[in-house]
């Protein structure tokens, strides 16, 4: 089977990862937490980074250090993965969903506003598959209504908006380094600010807010959310050559959009004002191919292709239906997504055999 994502580890990542082993910075001090901040803050445009165990968490904590008053509510997407509702409701706030973009199948911005109320206090904007959400209109929003914009770039490492680096569009930004993310420390996260109050508050609340001078008299409620310096080893190894991760993605995406035209499959656009990072490499069935996206990745598994399927809208989970949210709430265009979208293997470590694979695979599907 020619798997969906794997990521492909250097041969700086064995020397930076066994210089912890060796100098016994296995846990969340060492050299490498802050040098993995730095690069990729850096890389960004954004002056501060803070580590965190995961992307949930990096929202998580985003959310904590914004300080909203409980039952605030916070706009995202309907169309994204549950860590951003999660991290909403666990802060003791309030979601409220804006359907998808049906061509670039991130937050429809234009169906922002009517959404904006007297409670509102955020917008989380999620840059889907790797491709940027329209960011000024978010912006434009935010500052005529003073809410805060924490952007969840998580699936777009090294993509841009309006030549602006995704990750420093919002007032604080998350990133996860999952094993499937474009950098990965196997487990990880970082949550990026200008500002310098947010990021000295993200730094205590990452770490249980342990005081001073009296460092077991807590003055706030903190979160143990530590990076170890392990995990910082082997995403600095990565930023280091970051743009050959993007080129690579964008190289995978170029030749599944050469091989896969004439088909009844909808492909990933590219804005004018973005470069996608293609994380995921996306196609939604069109009617003519008769088929959903179960049946689809049903028959490519059967000629040996992995697939996942696209998310399902936050308004269709029954974990959050049972609890009273979103009720009779309806996105067509992220139902749509749901029920006709998929991903096909878009990892590193793809080869190009593989891919022209894949591309044979898809073509007899649909033939
Ligand atoms: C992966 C992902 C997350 C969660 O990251 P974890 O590290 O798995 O907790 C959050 N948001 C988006 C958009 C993601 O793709």
């Amino acid at each position: 089977m020619i798997p969906v994502n794997e990521p492909v580890i250097g041969e700086a990542e064995r020397r930076y990862v066994l210089e912890c082993l060796e100098t016994g910075w296995v846990s969340s001090a060492g050299r490498f937490i802050e040098a993995f901040e730095e690069a990729w803050a850096g890389y960004c445009g954004v002056r501060h980074g803070v580590a965190v165990s995961n992307g949930t968490a990096a929202l998580q904590l985003a959310l904590a250090a914004a300080g909203l008053d409980p039952g605030s509510e916070v706009v995202l997407p309907t169309f994204t993965i549950v860590s951003c509702v999660l991290a909403v409701l666990y802060s003791g706030l309030v979601p409220v969903l804006v359907d998808a973009d049906p061509d670039t199948w991130c937050m429809d911005v234009a169906s922002l506003e009517e959404r904006i109320g007297p409670r509102t206090r955020a917008i989380m904007p999620v840059h889907i598959y790797g491709h940027p959400v329209d960011m000024d209109p978010v912006r434009k929003i935010a500052d005529a209504c003073g809410l805060i914009v924490i952007e969840d770039a998580a699936e777009a490492h090294g993509a841009t908006y309006k030549g602006k680096r995704c990750g420093s569009l919002g007032d604080m930004s998350c990133f996860s380094f999952y094993a499937n993310k474009v950098v990965t420390t196997g487990e990880g996260g970082m949550v990026l600010t200008d500002d310098d109050g947010l990021a000295r508050k993200l730094r205590d609340m990452r770490n249980l807010c342990f005081g001073t001078p009296d460092r077991f008299r807590h003055e706030d409620l903190g979160f143990n959310f530590r990076m170890t310096n392990i995990q910082a080893a082997l995403g600095l190894a990565q930023v280091e050559r970051i743009d050959s991760l993007v080129a690579r993605k964008r190289e995978i995406a170029s030749r599944y959009t050469d091989g896969l035209q004439g088909l009844p499959l909808r492909l990933p656009v590219e804005r004018e004002w973005a470069t996608s990072v293609y994380w995921m490499y996306g196609v939604v069935l069109e009617p003519a191919a008769g088929m959903d996206a179960r049946e689809f990745a049903a028959r490519l598994a059967d000629k040996g292709v992995d697939t996942r399927p696209f998310f399902f809208g936050m308004h269709e989970q029954p974990a959050l239906l049972k609890r009273g949210l979103f009720a009779g709430e309806r996105y067509p265009v992220a139902e749509h997504l749901a029920r006709y979208g998929l991903y096909l293997p878009s990892g590193l470590a793809l080869t190009e055999g593989q891919q022209e694979q894949v591309i044979s695979a898809v073509r007899e599907v649909l033939a």
